[in-house]
């Protein structure tokens, strides 16, 4: 890959990190509220089994959306180490390199189309 173009995947590294910090940060207090909610609800007032069921949904829908982020950071942070060693933009499967249209949707993509393809069916 071409100097120019690691320096353009960089930048669309960097920002989809911020942005996902940014939405990390946002579900955690997310998280964090719904349970000083529910705490509360408890001792204060007697709770519907029913609400319990969707608060606890709710939150468990959130810590995944929490664990799915971190799991994104990861990837940022290694293709951005990829970035370092020239190694970005290699399928990590087949070694051939990853559609550019690919990487622009998703830049911390790790397969290329087919192999993902091949990985999900
Ligand atoms: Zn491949």
């Amino acid at each position: 890959m071409e100097p120019k173009d690691l320096e353009y995947f960089e930048k669309l590294l960097f920002k989809e990190r911020e942005h996902i910090q940014m939405e990390l940060q946002d579900t955690e207090e997310k998280i964090r509220v719904s349970q000083q909610e529910s705490s509360s609800d408890l001792s204060l007032y007697p709770t519907h089994e029913a609400d319990i069921a969707t608060d606890a949904e709710s939150r468990e829908g959130s810590v995944f959306i929490v664990e799915n982020k971190a799991a994104i950071l990861g990837k940022i942070d290694r293709a951005l180490k990829k970035i370092s060693n020239n190694e970005y933009g290699i399928c990590e499967n087949c070694g051939k390199e990853i559609e550019r249209e690919r990487l622009k949707c998703i830049p911390y993509a790790e397969l290329c189309v087919k192999c993902e393809e091949e990985r999900e069916g």
